[in-house]
């Protein structure tokens, strides 16, 4: 999609795949301060270890723990962010929904919920229910984030988890489940009508959550729309051109009809 992206607005550049071993991560930090890079992505399991290797981290991805794209100063200095956590809001947003001033949850307390529930709380949410299969993490998280806002860590399931379904404008599916295993992240009956479900899994696009919370009639929103919406952000950072989200999901469709909805 980065590269539908450069093509599209004549951006003489290229996105390319490096697999990396953690050994190689200084070398390849050393190569993206040299000119010809605009910038770098990082995914799992490097988000935090690149953190080591930058000169600046914005507070947002020093608050989150985590860097997933950097671009590249003139002088060769990498500044460090976090797309998850804006690209995250940006999709809620396209769906016409707020987490301003009501309470949330969110299933998971591993990266992709530490950017979630920062950017909930940095949209203005009145508390975040962090719900986990090891509640321990969820306290964690809880603990380690609690200077943005009220952040409560629960278990999955029982009356405290449907209490806090009841009251959220948002439920959201920080988990793996629906991508490596078939299950039902959360149950979506105690949510109240005016909720969106979002769930972070965006293969397959149809998760039994997304599938669940269509039944129901709530609003649903999958993983797909963050991912484009995060790699939109990062790419104007490095280009200073934006709107390029329609082009980044067209390619997407395109290597993917199956991400398409209307292909479900
Ligand atoms: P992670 O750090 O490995 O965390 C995984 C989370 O899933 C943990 O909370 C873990 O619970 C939970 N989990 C795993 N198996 C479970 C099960 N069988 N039942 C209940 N909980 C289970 O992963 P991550 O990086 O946060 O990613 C989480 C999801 O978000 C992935 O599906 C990823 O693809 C997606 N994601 C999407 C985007 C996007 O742009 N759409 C961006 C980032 C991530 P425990 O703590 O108990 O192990």
């Amino acid at each position: 999609m980065q590269n539908a992206a450069f093509a599209a607005n004549g951006v003489d550049a290229v996105y390319e795949l490096r697999p990396i071993e953690s050994s190689e991560i200084e070398s390849f930090f050393a190569e993206a301060r040299s000119p010809e890079f605009l910038g770098f992505g990082v995914t799992a399991p490097y988000k935090q270890l690149a953190m080591r290797h930058l000169d600046v981290i914005e507070p947002g991805a020093s608050a989150i723990g985590a860097v997933n794209n950097g671009v590249r100063q003139d002088d060769g200095a990498l500044i460090g962010f976090n797309t998850d956590a804006s690209g995250f809001l940006s999709a809620v947003e396209a769906m016409g929904k707020s987490a301003a001033g009501r309470p949330a949850v969110v299933v998971g307390a591993g990266g992709a919920a530490r950017a979630v529930v920062w950017a909930l709380l940095d949209a203005g949410a009145e508390s975040v229910f962090v719900s986990n299969r090891t509640i321990e993490r969820a306290r964690d998280l809880a603990e380690s984030l609690s200077s943005h806002g009220e952040i409560v860590p629960g278990p999955l399931t029982g009356p405290e988890m449907a209490r806090a379904m009841g009251s959220a404008s948002i439920a959201v599916n920080a988990t793996t489940v629906g991508m490596t295993t078939d299950g039902l992240a959360f149950d979506v009956r105690p949510l109240g009508e005016d909720a969106l479900v979002f769930d972070l899994v965006y293969v397959p696009p149809d998760t039994p959550l997304v599938r669940a919370a269509t039944a129901r009639g709530l609003a649903v929103c999958n993983g797909l729309e963050m991912l484009i919406r995060q790699g939109e952000i990062a790419f104007e950072r490095w280009t200073g051109i934006g709107s390029t989200a329609d082009i980044m999901r067209d390619a997407l469709y395109e290597w993917d009809p199956q991400l398409r909805p209307e292909e479900n």
